[in-house]
């Protein structure tokens, strides 16, 4: 769906979810609220409407998706799941975790969505408005975050519209995000687990229950060749991003975490007590008021500790400062 078509606004209650659900059914795109970020769903089993999601998206067809599901049994009934992958899967689902692992050979998600890899992307999500939704459609549910590509992430129903508006189905409104960045991309295909995105749940977690993880390669190029999403230049606002900031210029916009730099204009706090999950929460809405800031010419970002949730925040703010050649 494309063009000056509508987007039709859906509350989360019985009436939206079961259009929500319908229009799932038919084949059309639908935006709807994860305990990450908004996610733009389609049917994964119906290759035209996996199709779509990349068409509204602007996405490249190599960067594949994630298969939602709303149970653990459903998810691992298309993957070739061992002891490892269920007991990880048990242990952290529902919640903000994907898996990759082989496609079984009864598979019916459409190759598109896992961008023709032998490997497929599956979560259980733990929105209850999410599992609600993944329980009425009654089918898999590939949904990339609900942006257009490049850009940053949705934490809002206004969010979603301000990149998809008039391009996609409808969106399913289950209020602001409670955790704020995308899930953590855990690969379980080979015999060493390695962690391709840090995300909502953290390193520390998967680490206590699996021992060691591998960090995914940090060149753009190799990491690129395992998980092809992972390009270095995404969530980018339009105003150029500096990382690890110690002081502001006047004409600069300041993210701010903790006590703001002195002399700054412009800040938006991520958190006043210096707390990483709260920062999370808040960071794609502060990459989007700054970078709407009148006068603003860049974005100065003050340095996070890079453990915990802070290892996501990062992970998009080193993104989002990236290059802008590359884009994911
Ligand atoms: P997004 O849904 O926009 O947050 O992107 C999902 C990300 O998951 C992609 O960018 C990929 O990098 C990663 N991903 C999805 N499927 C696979 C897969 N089969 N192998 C490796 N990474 C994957
Ligand atoms: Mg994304």
């Amino acid at each position: 769906m494309m063009g000056n078509a509508t987007t039709e606004l859906l509350q989360a209650d019985e009436t939206g979810m079961t259009r929500a659900a319908q229009l799932l059914r038919q084949g059309t795109l639908v935006a709807f609220g994860t305990e990450t970020v908004y996610g733009l769903g389609a049917d994964a089993t119906n290759a035209e409407a996996v199709a779509a999601i990349f068409a509204a998206k602007g996405r490249p067809r190599f960067n594949p998706l994630i298969c939602h599901y709303p149970t653990v049994e459903e998810a691992v009934a298309h993957v070739v799941a061992d002891e490892r992958a269920r007991m990880v899967a048990r242990t952290f689902w529902p919640g903000p975790l994907t898996l990759v692992l082989r496609r079984n050979s009864h598979c019916p998600v459409a190759l598109l969505a896992g961008a023709g890899l032998d490997t497929l992307a599956v979560r259980v999500p733990r929105h209850p408005v999410a599992l609600a939704l993944l329980r009425l459609a009654g089918m898999p549910i590939a949904a990339p975050s609900a942006n257009r590509s490049g850009r940053v992430s949705p934490t809002s129903a206004a969010h979603v519209l301000d990149g998809l508006e008039g391009r996609i189905a409808a969106v399913l409104d289950s209020g602001p995000c409670p955790i704020g960045v995308e899930s953590t991309v855990l690969d379980l295909s080979g015999p060493e687990p390695v962690l391709l995105r840090p995300g909502g749940v953290t390193l520390e977690a998967l680490q206590a229950c699996l021992g060691p993880v591998q960090p995914a390669a940090s060149s753009a190029v190799v990491q690129g060749l395992r998980s092809p999403g992972m390009l270095d230049s995404h969530y980018a606002p339009t105003l150029p991003v500096r990382l690890g900031a110690s002081s502001v210029a006047p004409e600069e916009a300041l993210l701010a975490f903790g006590p703001p730099l002195s002399g700054a204009g412009r800040v938006f706090q991520l958190s006043a007590a210096g707390d990483a999950t709260e920062a999370a929460v808040k960071l794609f809405e502060g990459l989007r008021r700054l970078d709407r800031e009148p006068g603003a010419i860049g974005i100065a970002v003050m340095p996070i500790p890079d453990v915990g949730l802070g290892r996501a925040v990062n992970d998009r703010l080193r993104r989002a400062a990236a290059p802008r050649g590359v884009q994911g």
